[in-house]
C-alpha cells in the first residue's frame, strides 16, 4: 500500500496509517506494508512536487523505478520502495486523488480482465473491493513492453497484482471528505479480507459501478475555467465540456467532447493554467451488463 506520491494527495495515505495501527499482527496472514507519504516533503509544503529536495522538481510518480546513484532525493526514495517494498509484494494497491487542483469522483484502476493473462480478473475484484462509483479500465504493463519506469509497469514485470485508486481531491475541505476517507478505509479492509489475509466477510459488490477507459483533457490556455458538465453528467461528441475565460471576460477556449462519454474529474479552482487538466473523461465501456446497470443510473 502506498498514498501521498503526490503529497497534497492524503486520501488514502490516512486510511493505510490507521489501518496499520488497527492491525492485529496476530490475526493476520502475510504482511502489510504501507507507506502512508512517499512523498513526505511533498506533504509537508502541500504540494504534489517537492521541489526543496531537488534542484529541479521531479513528479515521483514518473522517475520509476528510481536510482539511488544519481543524487536526486526523490529519484533515491524511489529506488529503496522498489528495493524494500515493491519486490517482496504480491499485491499493490497505489493511492491518488486530484489533490490541491482537482476532484475526481472515486475511480479504482485495473487491468483488462480479457488481456490480463497473469491475473486474469483478480485485479478487477480488487479494485471493486473499494466500492468506487467508477471502474477505470487499463491495458496490461506498461505502453512500452517492458518498461519499469510506471508503477503499471512495473507491476507487469514483477508479475504484482497492481491497483491504482483516484479518490477525490481537495477533501480536507470538502463536504465528502468523510465519504472518501472511509471509502479508502473500508476499501482496503475488504481487500485484505477478499485475499484472505484476514477473516471476515466481503460486502457483494456494488451494482451500479460504471467502467470506462479515461482520458485527462488539457486546456492550453490560461485563464479562468468554468465547467459546463459536472461530475457525474454525460456528454455526446462535440458537447461543451467547460471553457477559459482571459482576464477581461472574453471565451478563449472551449474544453470539447472528443466522443461520447461521462465527466468522471474536473479541475477544481478558479484559474486554471496553460496545459493543465481541465476535464477527466470517461468513455463508457459499453459491453452488454455494464450498459444495462449505467443506464439505471
Ligand atoms: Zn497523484
Amino acid at each position: 500500500m502506498d498514498g501521498g506520491i503526490h503529497g497534497d494527495e492524503v486520501e488514502g495515505a490516512e486510511a493505510i496509517a490507521h489501518v496499520f495501527n488497527e492491525i492485529d499482527p496476530q490475526k493476520l496472514k502475510g504482511v502489510y506494508l504501507g507507506v502512508p507519504h512517499l512523498n513526505l516533503e511533498g506533504f509537508n509544503i502541500g504540494k504534489r512536487v517537492a521541489s526543496s529536495i531537488d534542484y529541479t522538481a521531479a513528479d515521483m510518480n514518473r522517475v520509476f523505478p528510481g536510482d539511488d546513484v544519481s543524487g536526486k532525493i526523490s529519484t533515491t526514495i524511489i529506488a529503496k520502495y522498489v528495493k524494500f517494498f515493491v519486490e517482496y509484494a504480491d499485491y499493490w494497491v497505489t493511492f491518488h486523488s486530484g489533490g490541491n487542483t482537482l476532484y475526481l469522483e472515486p475511480i479504482a484502476c485495473y487491468t483488462n480482465t480479457e488481456l490480463d493473462n497473469v491475473f486474469g480478473s483478480l485485479t478487477y475484484d480488487m479494485a471493486r473491493c473499494f466500492m468506487t462509483p467508477f471502474l477505470w479500465r487499463n491495458n496490461p504493463g506498461a505502453s512500452k513492453e517492458g518498461s519499469k519506469a510506471t508503477m503499471r509497469g512495473l507491476s507487469g514485470v514483477n508479475k504484482i497484482a497492481y491497483i491504482c485508486l483516484e479518490m477525490g481531491g481537495n477533501v480536507m475541505f470538502g463536504k465528502d471528505r468523510n465519504k472518501i476517507y472511509d471509502m479508502c478505509y473500508d476499501g482496503i479492509i475488504n481487500l485484505m479480507n477478499y485475499l484472505k489475509m484476514t477473516d471476515g466477510d466481503v460486502p457483494a459488490f456494488r451494482g451500479d459501478t460504471i467502467d470506462c477507459d479515461v482520458n485527462y483533457l488539457h486546456v492550453t490556455n490560461g485563464g479562468v475555467y468554468h465547467p459546463v458538465k459536472y461530475i457525474g453528467e454525460r456528454a455526446k461528441e462535440g458537447d461543451l465540456l467547460g471553457y477559459v475565460d482571459d482576464v477581461l471576460g472574453n471565451r478563449i477556449e472551449e474544453c470539447i467532447a472528443p466522443y461520447d462519454g461521462i465527466v468522471v474529474g474536473t479541475w477544481t479552482p478558479p484559474v486554471i493554467q496553460p496545459r493543465e487538466w481541465s476535464c477527466i473523461y470517461g468513455k463508457i465501456i459499453e459491453d452488454k451488463k455494464t450498459a444495462e446497470l449505467s443506464n439505471k443510473i
